[in-house]
């Protein structure tokens, strides 16, 4: 077969693009301090990696797999950084909530912090809870509350009113609370704060997409490509190391530790 057109070539080429973005966005995430140094590195060593399985590699299926392995990443990278975006919005909101909690745990009837949760809770999507919020603090509350009360009538005639003794459904432990209480009855978790989504921030979501890629590439197709191209003992060292950092990032992603640099 003519040298220009050997399939790798073609794969190769096509994925500078993809490898290029990912680098790119890796480099800036370590700066950001979004990811740590090990996984940033890890990271741009698999892009180089894979280039380098794409253009090299005999085996005409494995450097298709690099190809379209970067080409996936391409396309995560937004996501990624939208999931990003959204994470640090949801941050700021979790960081409100807490602070109307805390205020609320020193002075348990404080109607500032209760329209506050109130206004997050409905920004948030968890309109009902936000409703019979925003109700109990007009109700307890001073005179004077028009703002609130008017407030609370459009809500109102936007989504219905909140029933009395409506109960929520704990997003962590699946237990049921009533509304109108802030920690859940059956894991004492701040279930408001879940309810408007911040679970999703101790959880750390959206970097788990750019671990499983990472795992998945590099026992799908860098470990093969290095058993292809090496001689056996370097190839079986190049994976054994694969295999400990692929367990070293699953095991930092389980306890939540990344992005905290
Ligand atoms: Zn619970």
């Amino acid at each position: 077969m003519n040298e220009v057109f050997r399939p790798e070539f073609l794969y190769g080429m096509l994925s500078i693009l993809p490898a290029a973005v990912w680098a790119f966005a890796l480099v800036g995430w370590m700066i950001t301090d979004e990811i740590g140094s090990v996984e940033g590195w890890t990271g741009i060593g698999a892009v180089v990696g894979l280039v380098v399985v794409a253009f090299t590699t005999k085996i005409e299926l494995l450097s298709l797999g690099a190809c379209i392995g970067l080409w996936v990443a391409g396309v995560l990278y937004p996501l990624i950084r939208l999931g990003m975006i959204n994470r640090a919005n949801l941050q700021i909101d979790v960081e409100i909530m807490e602070s109307a909690y805390r205020q609320l745990d020193e002075k348990n009837n404080d109607i500032g912090a209760k329209v506050q949760l109130a206004r997050v809770l409905y920004k948030r999507g968890a309109h009902a809870t936000a409703i019979g919020l925003l109700a109990e603090a007009v109700q307890s509350g001073p005179e004077g509350m028009d703002q609130e009360a008017r407030t609370l009538r459009i809500w109102q005639s936007l989504h219905g009113e909140s029933p009395k003794g409506r109960k929520i459904r704990c997003l962590r432990c699946g237990g049921l609370t009533p509304a109108n209480e802030r920690y859940c009855r059956k894991c004492t978790g701040p279930v408001l704060i879940y309810e408007a989504g911040g679970l999703n921030v101790l959880r750390t979501a959206p970097l788990k997409m750019f671990y499983v890629w990472l795992i998945t590439v590099s026992l799908v197709i860098l470990a093969p490509g290095f058993a292809v191209a090496l001689p056996f003992p370097v190839a079986a060292a190049c994976i054994l190391a694969l295999v400990l950092l692929a367990v070293l990032l699953m095991h930092r992603t389980a306890r939540g530790a990344v992005g905290q640099g």
